[in-house]
């Protein structure tokens, strides 16, 4: 079944110049771009994006990182897409990242660790929600669906 995730390019992403090759991960496991938007989140969205983690004592520092500089949001689509783009970004802190992983390959921070990706479908629904109008997200099919994911013969 497709599922969707809320990913951020944050701003080291960015500002370090490293989108493309980013999205480009995303892109070579053959999941779908639903919807994309290149701005500057404020601190009161931030805020809400990281209220899972307002009680812990990184939350001001990362709300003020992910305000920080502009972002691109996406929404990507895809069979298991939460669990995929998990792996494909790699452990939290660029350190302990796995080499072959987004931050594994272009992480050294445990704060700048250039990706966000929801963990969970609840936290996709949320986090989707925060950022998207339903009419932004793009409802379409690949050519290549089936060679990708697979069919049931
Ligand atoms: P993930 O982004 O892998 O889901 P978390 O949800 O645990 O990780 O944390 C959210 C973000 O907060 C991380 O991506 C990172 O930018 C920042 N962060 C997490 N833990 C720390 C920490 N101990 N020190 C500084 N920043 C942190
Ligand atoms: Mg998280």
């Amino acid at each position: 079944m497709p599922q969707r995730t809320l990913i951020i390019l944050k701003p080291d992403a960015v500002q370090r110049r490293l989108v493309g090759r980013i999205l480009s991960r995303f892109e070579d496991k053959g999941l779908k771009i639903v919807a994309a938007k290149f701005i500057h989140i404020s601190i009161e969205l931030a805020r809400k994006h990281y209220a899972v983690h307002k009680e812990k004592p990184f939350f001001d520092g990362v709300v003020r990182y992910l305000a920080s500089s502009p972002s691109l949001v996406l929404v990507l689509e895809g069979d298991n897409v939460i669990d995929m783009t998990r792996k494909l970004m790699g452990k939290t802190f660029g350190i302990e990242a796995e080499p072959g992983t987004i931050r594994g390959d272009f992480g050294a921070s445990q704060r700048f660790n250039l990706v966000h990706g929801s963990d969970s479908p609840d936290s996709a629904a949320y986090e989707i929600n925060l950022y998207f109008e339903p009419d932004e997200i793009v409802d379409y099919r690949t050519s290549d669906n089936e060679w990708v994911f697979g069919c049931s013969y």
